[in-house]
């Protein structure tokens, strides 16, 4: 299987790093040794000084499918979940200086941290109005809602499947609203998916 993640979905995640607005999806990939699940702790490796997290909705692809139309997008996931994208700020900020690939800052080990359960997506009233947060040693740090994305769960499809074949058990993480920042030794980070805890594990 493998990682997509969109990048710069919210104009006020965008704004908050100084990007640009992007006029059709940004997106970057993971491998799947990044996965971090079942609340296993995190460990900011020793190469950075600081590591950020960016909570975000993850899609399950559910089929095979190349050159999907928007139309016909949604038939490609049933189940929505909750991850974080670890991000390597310090060493991104430099690779982008120098106009790098990025894969230092965001495919490291236990970098794409994945909650232990998906959500029917037929749970949900409308996907556009899907409230998700994170939540640092109690206090909300990230309060982010499907319907401030850019682009929508069907317009990322569209758009990646243009470029990238996707398989049944990929994951797609649909980028970070507002409010990203550093996570430090004994950080308790919790994640929620409308009202349910889907995240709850420590960094060390
Ligand atoms: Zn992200």
């Amino acid at each position: 299987m493998k990682i997509i993640c969109i990048g710069r979905n919210y104009a006020a995640h965008a704004k908050e790093l100084n990007n640009e607005i992007p006029e059709e999806p940004v997106f970057f990939m993971k491998p799947d040794s990044s996965l971090l699940r079942n609340n296993e702790p995190f460990y900011i490796p020793e190469w950075t000084q600081e590591v950020h997290h960016e909570i975000e909705l993850v899609l399950r692809i559910n089929r095979l499918g190349k050159n999907i139309e928007e139309r016909f997008a949604h038939r490609y996931f049933d189940e929505i979940g909750l991850g974080i994208d670890f991000t390597a700020r310090d060493i991104q900020n430099k690779l982008k200086a120098k106009g790098l690939p990025w894969e230092k800052a965001k495919a490291f080990d236990r970098a794409a941290v994945i909650g232990g359960s998906f959500l029917p997506k037929s749970g949900f009233p409308d996907l556009k109005a899907i409230h998700f947060r994170l939540d640092i040693n109690g206090k909300t740090v990230q309060d982010g809602n499907s319907g401030l994305m850019l682009f929508s769960f069907d317009q990322i499809i569209a758009n990646v499947s243009k470029y990238v074949t996707l398989k049944i058990g990929d994951l797609i993480y649909t980028g970070t609203p507002a409010g990203v920042g550093p996570v430090i030794d004994g950080d308790v980070l919790e994640g929620y998916l409308a009202d349910n805890k889907l995240l709850d594990f420590v960094v060390k």
